[in-house]
């Protein structure tokens, strides 16, 4: 299953009331003893808290929300063994759940792509009229031929492409687009890329550490083709209309909102601090900087790609923008 190209509002409550509110309107309409009747005791039955169309959802990760496949593997108890084929290596001997984070979990044995990553790459195929449920191992020859993939290692070498450009960000002594012991470094905020050369951009949970993210998506659009697209992964909470701005950089000083997040990160002993936890304002901006953007959400048994909070973006840069316009967002570092 894959949705996209809407946000689903989850609760039907608002639409349940309005219904009985009608229906008692015509009641008293067609039969005025209804009058005597307080119209209070329709809202005064208790609700079943088992009823599925009565569920109002605030909180992000959703796990309550989990479907009866991933119920029913949780109930034998963790570690546990999921079959399914990897979508990236092609491997097919299946994955290790050893949590209930199924976003993060589900590491393929062989690749190391967590279910997350393999979700970008679901819907990079389909945004790219190839099919969801392939696999790069057997699908990257009809990929668009340049690829930046802001990471490196046997996941972003997955992409086998003519010109795949795989980088790290690896300090702000560093210079975009050379390379340091065979690690290409690219700052977001700086990227090396001439205007319009890219015909794609894969990242996975990068922007929530970047201190001015909308600046940078800004710079990822002008290196980005015309019909180019940015497909991302960022923890995003979809029921909120502000960002959580947790961290801001003014003129050079680190400013700090909430307390300090780290995630995990495999080039710094520290991890990399998180500066902002995204909402609906994060697909309004992008649409203003020009972006046609969708939030997909994948699901698939055969493919291990299981959880509730299987959310991926895609930016796409419209086909027929001209270079002069873009890059909207003034620099800001
Ligand atoms: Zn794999």
């Amino acid at each position: 299953m894959i949705e996209s190209g809407s946000y689903r509002w989850r609760s039907r409550r608002p639409l349940a009331l309005a219904r009985k509110a009608l229906s008692a309107a015509v009641a008293v309409c067609r039969n005025p003893s209804v009058y005597s009747a307080p119209l209070e005791s329709v809202d005064a039955r208790p609700l079943a808290d088992s009823d599925p169309l009565e569920r109002l959802e605030t909180e992000f990760p959703m796990t309550e929300t989990l479907g009866s496949y991933e119920r029913d593997l949780l109930r034998g108890g963790l570690p546990v063994r999921v079959r399914g084929e990897c979508n990236v290596c092609g491997h097919g001997a299946g994955f290790l759940l050893r949590s209930e984070n199924f976003r993060e979990d589900l590491v393929c044995p062989r690749c190391k792509a967590s279910n997350r990553k393999r979700q970008v790459v679901a819907v990079l195929l389909s945004e790219t009229g190839l099919p969801w449920q392939g696999s790069l191992a057997r699908h990257a020859d009809r990929l668009p031929q340049t690829i930046w993939v802001m990471e490196t290692g046997p996941f972003a070498e997955a992409f086998d492409v003519q010109r795949l450009i795989t980088s790290e960000y690896l300090s702000a002594d560093h210079v975009s687009g050379r390379s340091y012991g065979g690690v290409r470094h690219e700052d977001v905020m700086a990227p090396s890329f001439r205007d319009e050369s890219l015909d794609a951009v894969v990242s996975c949970d990068v922007f929530e550490h970047v201190p001015d993210p909308y600046a940078a998506h800004g710079k990822v659009f002008r290196c980005l083709k015309p019909g180019g697209i940015h497909v991302f992964t960022v923890p995003f909470h979809e029921h909120t209309a502000r960002d959580e701005v947790r961290a801001t950089v003014d003129n050079g000083v680190h400013r700090y909102h909430l307390p300090k997040i780290y995630h995990g990160d495999p080039r710094r002993a520290a991890g990399a601090l998180v500066y902002r936890v995204f909402s609906i304002e994060m697909l309004t901006t992008l649409a203003r900087l020009g972006y046609e953007v969708k939030l997909a959400r994948v699901h698939s048994v055969r493919l291990a790609m299981l959880g509730a909070n299987a959310v991926v973006f895609v930016a796409r840069k419209p086909a027929r923008q001209r270079t002069k316009s873009l890059d909207p967002v003034k620099k800001t570092v």
